[in-house]
């Protein structure tokens, strides 16, 4: 058997197509790189539309306003550990994880917008 794309003689050709294997092999990779970027667009495009579902889905659960003055902007609201431990627990498991795990349970999680949350973390709230 002749391979239809580098003409070489071969025992097995590539069911369905009519080259080899090594071609086959050849034409898949030159596939990965030609969509990779595209691919790559893709992924984080959907990884960032699910955090932002994510996010909104964390907002509305912790009530959508800020614990301590009421500020109802989603821009500028975000979770706050009651108790502390933040930095240690989003190290842990990322962003992602710690916001699976308010869907999961929000005690202990609280919504504070960024002027009351720079306040509590000075000591003032
Ligand atoms: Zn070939
Ligand atoms: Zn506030």
């Amino acid at each position: 058997m002749t391979c239809k794309r580098c003409h070489t003689e071969v025992t097995d050709l590539f069911p369905s197509r009519s080259w080899c294997y090594d071609c086959e092999r050849h034409r898949n990779r030159e596939d990965y790189w030609k969509h990779r970027d595209k691919r790559r667009a893709y992924a984080n495009e959907y990884t960032r539309m699910r955090n932002a579902r994510l996010r909104e889905d964390v907002l509305d659960l912790l009530g959508g306003v800020c614990t301590s003055c009421g500020l109802s902007d989603r821009r500028l609201l975000g979770v706050d550990h009651i108790h502390g431990g933040g930095r240690a627990e989003t190290r842990a498991i990322g962003p992602h994880g710690v916001r699976s795990n308010i869907l999961k349970d929000p005690t202990g999680y609280q919504l504070l917008c960024s002027n009351c949350h720079t306040l509590k973390t000075k000591g003032y709230l």
